[in-house]
């Protein structure tokens, strides 16, 4: 038995959890869309706006970043599950 095993492996496992961490840090990237603007004629960044909240789900428009015009709608529709009913 040598005890002076134990806490090295303690920490190399811990290093080994330090840039996983990091990288679930940099994936925040999951709405940042771009959009083709027909007023810019270029793609563009979007920012995303609640615009309804209809029965089915939630509408968004996306606007341009740089002049605010429209460049897409979308339906966040709320996920329920399939029934069939017989
Ligand atoms: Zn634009």
């Amino acid at each position: 038995m040598t005890p002076n095993n134990l806490p090295r492996f303690n920490r190399l496992s811990a290093a080994n959890t330090t840039p996983k961490t990091k990288q679930a840090g940099t994936y925040k990237e999951f709405d940042a869309t771009e959009l083709y603007c027909p007023r810019c004629k270029r793609p563009v960044p979007v920012r995303k706006r609640l615009l309804l909240v209809l029965p089915e789900g939630d509408k968004y428009i996306y606007l341009c970043a740089f002049c605010l015009e429209t460049v897409g709608t979308k339906i966040d529709r709320y996920v329920k599950p399939v029934s069939v009913i017989i």
